[in-house]
């Protein structure tokens, strides 16, 4: 292994600071050799597709940056699917696929990498074409035991359908995976309502889009101020009846504006005027997501739990925002995965930031995500696992509210396929 830099360049704070034992790019068998990493230190490795998250890099351990080698990205123009590594971001994937008119469900961001594809993906799309996961044709990789893998949907055998079944959701905990396969989509104008909205108002607007059909989902943050997005894909241009007639209903909101984009790629969803603090280089940052049903009656105590919630934060960093789901991500017909909590159509997730030097202040902001997730439990009782937060003391109930049932099924898969524990623990 050569030590190449001791930081890594990345979007998440926490982890562009951290001071790597070392940083790699290739996969030998050197790394799964468990005497280069420390058990005092419960060691393991960790893995940067985006660098996004907090856990692709810490202090004293070693990271496979997967950026460099792994970024391919093609499209079979015959068959419509792309084939990306493992290192690839999701903007990079949607700038390629426009150029071709085709597009995918990424999610709200552009910097995320393959770990958006493996925890799910939830997409403003995710209603009309799945989660990221259902679009998975194909896989390569390696296990955490060093075994290649190559997988293809409807071409496994028995012992491959459950590993298959774990990438897709629960992969980081034994697999490292280079080659990713998917499907592309036809890549369509959207039009997005968008505006701050106050909390009567976006009451309102979530009852209206509980009833919402698929091709249309809001997104909602509610940091300093509240503001939404309608978004609305306009299939082959066109503006159907249904469609109009949902978005006919956001006219009384007097803030509301619409703008037509030519395709998803020119969207930039959470502008500055929100002064979120997601990349101010002093602050470090957690964030938790949760996964529920329709709130339907329950929105009026649901919106005074929230505004409980954001009246006691700590600082002007903390916000909740949420993202709708359901529709086709309800459907198992993409076959079964470790993303298990089908029924949800919405994606709350809670996030707070401190001063990166101030222990005390970190010690705050968590205390608030965690006391904020308590409070919206009674809504969203389950967790989207889109962050690993084995360095949290929320990790394993994070893990039981994600993997439910499935969990017994991850160890045993993490057992076999990792039993040196290799990669991040369960
Ligand atoms: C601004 C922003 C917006 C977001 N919006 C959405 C959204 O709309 N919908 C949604 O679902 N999520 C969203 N997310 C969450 C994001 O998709 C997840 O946190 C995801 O895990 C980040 O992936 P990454 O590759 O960027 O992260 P990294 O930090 O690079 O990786 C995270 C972890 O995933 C694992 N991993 C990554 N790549 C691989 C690989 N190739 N093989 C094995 N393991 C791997 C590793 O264990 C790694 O520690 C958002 C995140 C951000 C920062």
């Amino acid at each position: 292994m050569k030590n190449n830099h001791n930081l890594l360049e990345i979007p998440n704070i926490n982890s562009k600071d951290a001071k790597l034992k070392e940083l790699i790019y290739d996969i030998d068998d050197s790394l799964f050799n468990k005497d280069n990493y420390s058990k005092e230190k419960c060691e393991h490795l960790c893995i940067c597709s985006g660098g996004t998250t907090s856990s692709c890099a810490k202090n004293d351990f070693t990271t496979l940056d997967l950026r460099k080698n792994y970024s391919n990205i093609h499209l079979d123009k015959e068959s419509n699917l792309v084939t990306i590594g493992g290192g690839v971001i999701m903007g990079d994937l949607i700038n390629y696929l426009q150029k071709h008119n085709r597009s995918f469900p990424i999610g709200l961001s552009k910097l995320p990498g393959a770990g958006y594809i493996l925890t799910g993906g939830v997409s403003p799309l995710s209603r009309a074409y799945g989660l990221a996961i259902d679009n998975i044709e194909s896989i390569k990789g390696f296990l955490g035991n060093g075994t290649f893998i190559y997988l293809k949907k409807n071409k496994l055998n028995p012992e491959q359908q459950l590993i298959w079944e774990a990438i897709k959701g629960a992969g980081a905990f034994f697999s490292i995976i280079t080659e990713i396969e998917l499907k592309t989509f036809q890549s369509n104008p959207i039009k997005i309502i968008e505006g701050f909205v106050n909390l009567d108002e976006l009451s309102e607007i979530v009852q209206l889009s509980e009833a919402f059909p698929e091709n249309i989902s809001l997104q909602w943050i509610y940091a300093q101020k509240i503001y939404i997005y309608v978004f609305a894909e306009l299939k082959n241009n066109l503006e159907d009846k249904r469609t109009e007639e949902s978005l006919m209903l956001l006219d009384k909101f007097p803030t509301l504006e619409k703008k037509i984009y030519e395709n998803f790629n020119k969207i930039n969803f959470f502008p500055k005027e929100l002064k979120l603090y997601e990349l101010n280089a002093n602050n470090h940052s957690e964030v938790i997501s949760l996964l529920g049903e329709d709130l339907k009656n329950d929105i009026p105590i649901f919106m005074k739990c929230l505004n409980e919630i954001m009246d006691n934060k700590p600082n002007n960093s903390c916000y909740v925002a949420s993202q709708q789901l359901g529709c086709k991500t309800k459907k198992l017909n993409h076959g079964s995965s470790f993303f298990i909590h089908r029924k949800s159509t919405w994606k709350p997730w809670i996030y707070a930031s401190w001063n990166k030097n101030d222990l005390q202040e970190k010690e705050i902001a968590l205390d608030w995500i965690y006391k904020s997730w308590r409070n919206l439990k009674r809504f969203y009782p389950n967790i989207h696992l889109a962050q690993l937060h084995n360095h949290l003391n929320s990790h394993e109930e994070e893990l039981t509210l994600a993997f439910g049932n499935r969990m017994n099924e991850l160890k045993t898969l993490k057992n076999i396929f990792d039993p040196q524990g290799i990669l991040p623990p369960l």
